[in-house]
């Protein structure tokens, strides 16, 4: 059992080559003995993988991919990325799930196969659940969390590389993060519908407008191992305010 807690930074579509003048702190940070068990994961947008690879050379900090196809070779798949790719650029991680790919249309079969897919390459998941606002009014949160869980991590034989991030959607850049009861409760609900998987203890973390004023009061939170950071991980300082403020 490790301690480990992980900082997810998902940059989603934003951020250029000159975002990477800002990484020095927190590459300094990173390297101090006080943060050794932050595990710290950038998602930078496709385009700025290999420079973000480069940048984190020779230091813990990793990076990911904020989604692939689920075909994990090559193909014909215009637009695509695949899990090989990732890995051949150096990823260790990708991002599964989001909740912004399921708008899109993306399934839980599709999520599946994508999963399979990245751990066929050695590839970590982040593999994201949550329920929606009309869900949550309709009180139906448990049944979609566990409808996520088992249709997402479906014929799962090894669950070593896989990570869950519970997002609330409705708490995804609104702003609005869940009272840490209804937070509890559903993280243990989580816990609960995995153990009837495996007996791995995944890492659960947490995602959905964490900032460095809330992160005080979230970090608290029993059973969350880590946090997974939109906007907030955009600004380095707000960023590195957050991995401070958790490990004090
Ligand atoms: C996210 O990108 O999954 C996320 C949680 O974003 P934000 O922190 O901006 O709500």
């Amino acid at each position: 059992m490790t301690n480990n807690i992980y900082f997810i930074a998902n940059w989603k579509m934003y951020g250029s080559a000159s975002s990477l003048n800002y990484l020095n702190k927190l590459i300094n940070l990173s390297k101090l003995k006080k943060y050794r068990n932050a595990k710290i994961i950038y998602f930078p947008p496709f385009t700025l993988i290999q420079s973000f690879i480069n940048k984190f050379k020779n230091t813990k900090i990793h990076v990911g991919g904020q989604n692939c196809h689920h075909i994990e070779d090559y193909g014909s798949f215009t637009g695509s990325i695949s899990s090989k790719m990732l890995k051949e650029l150096g990823c260790k991680y990708v991002i599964l799930g989001h909740s912004e790919n399921r708008i899109a249309g993306e399934t839980d079969e599709d999520i599946n196969k994508k999963i399979h897919s990245a751990l066929n390459k050695n590839l970590k998941v982040i593999f994201c659940i949550g329920e929606t606002l009309k869900e949550k009014r309709k009180k139906i949160t448990f049944s979609v969390l566990k409808r996520q869980i088992n249709k997402g991590l479906k014929s799962i034989k090894n669950f070593n590389n896989i990570l869950i991030a519970y997002e609330p959607v409705w708490s995804i850049g609104t702003g609005v993060i869940p009272k840490d009861k209804e937070l509890e409760f559903n993280v243990s609900k989580i816990k609960r519908i995995i153990s009837k998987k495996t007996r791995y203890k995944l890492p659960i973390l947490y995602g959905g407008s964490v900032n460095n004023k809330n992160i005080s009061n979230l970090k608290n939170i029993m059973g969350i191992k880590g946090f997974l950071v939109g906007s907030a991980s955009q600004s380095s300082k707000k960023f590195i305010d957050i991995i401070k403020k958790t490990i004090n």
